[in-house]
């Protein structure tokens, strides 16, 4: 698996984007908070102080070499409504509601925070535009994943054959066992595909949010899709789990953006 490190911030990196972007998924290495939030904790309302988030966002855009002024980020809200964003958000503006960003201006860097949730990155290089999305269970059900690609195609003119989709480090189907309400939304959400969704572990349901995603974007015609097969839950040394970690753990980051 493609891990690299730059000053302590130990961070992972899917192998099919072009040259043109720079994108990363932080791991928890590499920060200044202490636990539960140890140590690269981007996440500001999981109670760590907003020094030591400052900072560590700070380190993580150091790592890649991004402005961390050039940050444009959500307030993430488990739905499906895009952002296009053409200017950095202002340091003293709020942030705005959303789950899926994109650009096509190189001095911004989108920037979204999981623990757990799955991170959907996109890039269409003939088109010069780069997107990253938040696709947690209730972002999967409501098709996060097929907004994204509607966004592309309706505000930037992108063909699916053109997008190349990477599916991050999330909770694996083996740590993801779910109740009744989340059964039963994969089952109206996905039809006949949700059995192989949900597949039994010991007789006891668990959801497959990476094969939901990849199934979905298959659908809208994405051919490109690189799928890191990281469980949050099983490597808690790299990644935040709010599972296995029962509430109590930071958020790490994922950023992506075009090279000027
Ligand atoms: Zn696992």
């Amino acid at each position: 698996m493609p891990f690299f490190s730059n000053q302590g911030v130990r961070y992972f990196q899917f192998e099919n984007f072009p040259s043109s972007i720079i994108h990363a998924v932080f791991t928890r290495q590499g920060g200044i908070s202490p636990a539960p939030w140890d140590s690269l904790n981007t996440g500001g309302s999981v109670g760590d102080s907003p020094a030591n988030v400052r900072e560590n966002r700070i380190r993580a855009f150091d790592a890649l070499g991004r402005k961390p002024e050039s940050l444009f980020d959500l307030w993430q809200v488990h739905g499906t409504r895009a952002i296009f964003v053409s200017e950095p958000r202002s340091a003293d503006s709020h942030e705005d509601k959303g789950d899926l960003i994109f650009t096509d201006n190189p001095e911004i860097t989108l920037y979204m925070r999981f623990a757990d949730c799955t991170p959907l990155l996109f890039s269409d290089e003939t088109r010069g535009i780069v997107g990253i999305a938040h696709a947690g269970w209730q972002g999967t059900v409501k098709g996060v994943a097929i907004a994204a690609i509607n966004a592309m195609r309706e505000h930037y003119g992108s063909k699916p054959e053109n997008i190349q989709a990477a599916i991050g480090p999330s909770i694996g189907v083996d740590h993801y066992e779910v109740g009744d309400d989340v059964i039963a939304q994969v089952r109206e959400s996905f039809g006949k595909e949700s059995e192989f969704l949900l597949p039994k572990y010991d007789k006891r349901r668990h959801f497959d949010m990476r094969k939901a995603n990849e199934l979905q974007l298959k659908q809208v015609g994405v051919t490109q899709i690189e799928i890191a097969n990281l469980c949050t839950a099983c490597h808690l040394e790299d990644w935040y789990s709010h599972r296995a970690e029962n509430g109590k753990t930071g958020r790490f980051g994922a950023l992506i953006a075009l090279k000027g």
